[in-house]
């Protein structure tokens, strides 16, 4: 039988580790990291710690990224 090709990332991760690149910049301090190998998704919370990137992070990271851009125009305005 064929190991399917997701498990077998999974079981490279397991023993390597993941490899992490970022992949959205939300604020200056949490940033949105993905796994090259598995595709399992991290985020930084606003402790500073890395936790999974649930969909209800998601959503609370999309926020925190528009209020940011906005705070961030409005600087470059003024
Ligand atoms: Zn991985």
């Amino acid at each position: 039988m064929k190991t399917p090709n997701f498990m077998l990332k999974k079981a490279v991760c397991a023993v390597v580790g993941h490899r992490f690149v970022v992949s959205k910049k939300i604020t200056s301090h949490i940033t949105e990291y993905q796994c090259k190998t598995c595709k399992c998704e991290l985020t930084t919370t606003e402790t500073g710690h890395l936790d999974i990137l649930t969909p209800e992070w998601k959503e609370i990271n999309e926020t925190l990224a528009q209020l940011y851009q906005k705070r961030h125009a409005v600087e470059q305005v003024a």
